[in-house]
């Protein structure tokens, strides 16, 4: 459902994704790991278009956008962006609106749906993320693992075919690490589509169908987590598993 061949961004002289081919099937749930300015972000990024990819094709659904020398169509632009929901690092939730309001804004105001069936959604999706009872609340009287919750069901609202999650736990205080994680492995049973960016080895290694494991803008090796992690091929991925903890 996403094909990206020779894909590469650069951001002025610094070229960030050197090349990367990669095809994420229908259903799989696949973890990026890698050191910190590797290109993880940038890629997730650029799989929905809030940066555009220097050179390369990316097949999203059934668009294809080859970017030689050429930027997407706003037709094309639209239905990629379509296609998958991101969550980020900082949550990124209004911080004047409440959080049912947080909810059903984009639903509303992009899809121009109506708003008591977008209401209706919205608590359903509250309560499958524990929220039901803060959905008067704004952000700013929420913890950070219910910003983040917050922020997966805003994401879930449009109906994304593909889940994008940049390091969705790596702002949070420990103890609220395990309520987000919790929310995002049920979505995994569920059978939807994703791909985490995520620190949390040992979460990555539970959830997977696959580890890709990304070094200087290269994927430098993937593989099922039961080989990835436990005998990585390459040094590269050994030095870097040997440096975080797999837990
Ligand atoms: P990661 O998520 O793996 O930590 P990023 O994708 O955020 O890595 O960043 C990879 C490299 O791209 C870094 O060197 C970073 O400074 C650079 N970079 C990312 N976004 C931008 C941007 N908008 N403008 C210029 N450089 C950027
Ligand atoms: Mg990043």
């Amino acid at each position: 459902m996403i094909k990206i061949e020779k894909l590469r961004k650069n951001f002025k002289d610094n070229e960030v994704l050197k090349s990367i081919s990669l095809e994420i099937e229908k259903g799989e749930v696949i973890s990026i790991i890698g050191p910190s300015g590797s290109g993880k972000t940038t890629l997730l990024r650029c799989l929905n278009l809030l940066e555009i990819p220097t050179s390369g094709i990316l097949g999203v659904g059934d668009v294809q956008v080859d970017f030689r020398g050429k930027a997407p169509s706003k037709q094309q632009k639209r239905s990629i962006q379509k296609f998958s929901g991101m969550v980020f690092q900082h949550f990124h939730l209004f911080p004047h609106l409440a959080v049912l309001e947080n909810i059903i804004e984009a639903p509303m105001v992009v899809q121009k749906r109506k708003k008591a069936e977008v209401v209706e959604e919205a608590e359903i999706l509250l309560q499958k993320v524990g929220l039901i009872e803060h959905k008067d609340h704004y952000p700013d009287q929420l913890s950070g693992g219910q910003k983040q919750r917050a922020a997966i069901a805003r994401m879930l609202s449009l109906k994304p075919e593909v889940l994008l999650f940049d390091e969705p736990t790596s702002a949070l205080d420990p103890e609220l690490v395990g309520e987000v994680l919790t929310v995002i492995k049920e979505l995994s049973e569920e059978g939807q589509t994703m791909i985490i960016v995520t620190h949390e080895m040992g979460f990555a290694r539970d959830v997977s169908d696959r580890v890709i494991f990304i070094a200087d803008g290269f994927i430098v090796e993937q593989g099922k987590p039961s080989e990835l992690f436990t005998a990585p091929k390459e040094e590269r991925t050994k030095q870097f598993l040997q440096k975080v903890l797999v837990r």
